[in-house]
């Protein structure tokens, strides 16, 4: 699950009033992401949701005001999840979030600030079952299955509280998340008009298309955490050889001659998506007319592209009282501009 959202109303919803328009015009934007720490991170994380994280960052000019990016572990219990895999891979994030470049200042767990699951019980509150069922991915995952967690159904409701606590002007997301949004826009919509204005109605915006990196051995299907095979999937922290050897045997097609070395989505998928992440990691094909050579190009051109990470990762890795401190900080900037919005919320409410 990632949020990621715009928002220029620092301040709008620590009122119950809603500002004057102008008034959130002249507020900068920020960012909100989250992601959820389930599965090992893969390549696909990297350039279509880490990357893009640390160049919006880079580009705003005050990001510790402006970007929020979190650790979506409470999401990660909707499905049976083992508490001690849990926390390695909450580990693993906080540290790969850091070693990617994004800003110590950016970063916070949504477990350490209660107000995410504070407001999501008032916003469970305001949600009716009858919408909770319609949600596509409910209706997915629970397909077939007898009992599902609780959380599974009620988790759009989370994800709205994520949202509203950082009352963004806009969230930009895909296709995959657009039914929540369009949730958390009801849900801000009917708690305004029940219980006073305390809300940002968030619009929905369509982001830039990113990187979209496709599995190596089934270029047809997206390079996921979860649900790939291990050897279509490059994970961000595999070591040279093992990247060496998963591109190696990624898969092609049988055209040879010069021209064979070409961008087709469609007739080519294989070769295509080799050509978009050496493109994405810097790298050139020119003058590569094999596939054999586009494999070893592409190969470099992904371990010179992690090996940084990697270095960053590991020294990370060696001093975790520095990453603890970063996300006790991290917590505390969070909750600052969380726990004013469900005050407000709280006492519109009547509590
Ligand atoms: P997920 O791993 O599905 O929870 O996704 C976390 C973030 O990584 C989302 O922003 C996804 O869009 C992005 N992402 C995941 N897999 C890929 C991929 N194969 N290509 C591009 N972006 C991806």
């Amino acid at each position: 699950m990632t949020t990621l959202a715009t928002t220029g109303a620092a301040t709008a919803a620590t009122t119950a009033a809603r500002p004057a328009p102008g008034a959130l015009a002249a507020v900068p934007d920020r960012r909100l992401s989250l992601l959820k720490p389930t599965g090992r991170l893969t390549l696909g994380n990297y350039l279509g949701a880490l990357r893009p994280m640390v160049a919006a960052q880079d580009a705003l000019p005050d990001p510790s005001a402006q970007c929020f990016y979190g650790i979506a572990d409470l999401h990660a219990l909707t499905v049976e999840h083992s508490p001690e895999e849990l926390r390695s891979r909450s580990l693993e994030l906080a540290l790969t979030l850091l070693a990617v470049g994004l800003e110590p200042s950016t970063l916070f767990v949504q477990s350490h600030v209660p107000a995410h699951r504070q407001l999501s019980y008032l916003l469970e509150c305001v949600a009716s079952t009858g919408e909770l069922n319609r949600m596509i991915q409910f209706k997915e995952k629970g397909r077939g299955v007898d009992s599902t967690r609780t959380s599974l159904f009620t988790y759009p409701v989370l994800m709205a509280a994520d949202i509203l606590l950082y009352s963004p002007r806009q969230v930009p997301v895909g296709e995959d998340q657009r039914q929540h949004v369009e949730l958390t826009r009801d849900l801000a919509l009917r708690f305004n008009r029940t219980y006073g204005e305390v809300f940002v109605v968030p619009e929905i915006a369509t982001p830039a298309a990113g990187a979209r990196v496709m599995a190596l051995d089934d270029p047809t299907r997206k390079m996921g955490k979860t649900g790939s095979q291990e050897a279509g999937t490059i994970h961000l922290l595999d070591d040279p050889d093992t990247i060496v050897r998963k591109v190696s045997r990624a898969v092609t097609d049988s055209e040879t001659g010069p021209d064979a070395v070409r961008r087709d989505r469609d007739a080519k998928p294989g070769v295509t998506n080799l050509l978009e992440i050496l493109a994405a990691c810097g790298g050139s094909a020119a003058g590569v007319t094999t596939y054999g050579a586009l494999k070893r190009t592409v190969a470099d051109a992904v371990v010179a592209e992690l090996e940084p990470v990697q270095a960053r990762y590991r020294a990370l890795a060696a001093d975790l009282t520095h990453v603890s401190a970063v996300y006790a900080e991290g917590a505390a900037r969070a909750r600052a501009v969380s726990e004013p919005v469900l005050a407000a919320a709280t006492a519109a409410m009547g509590l």
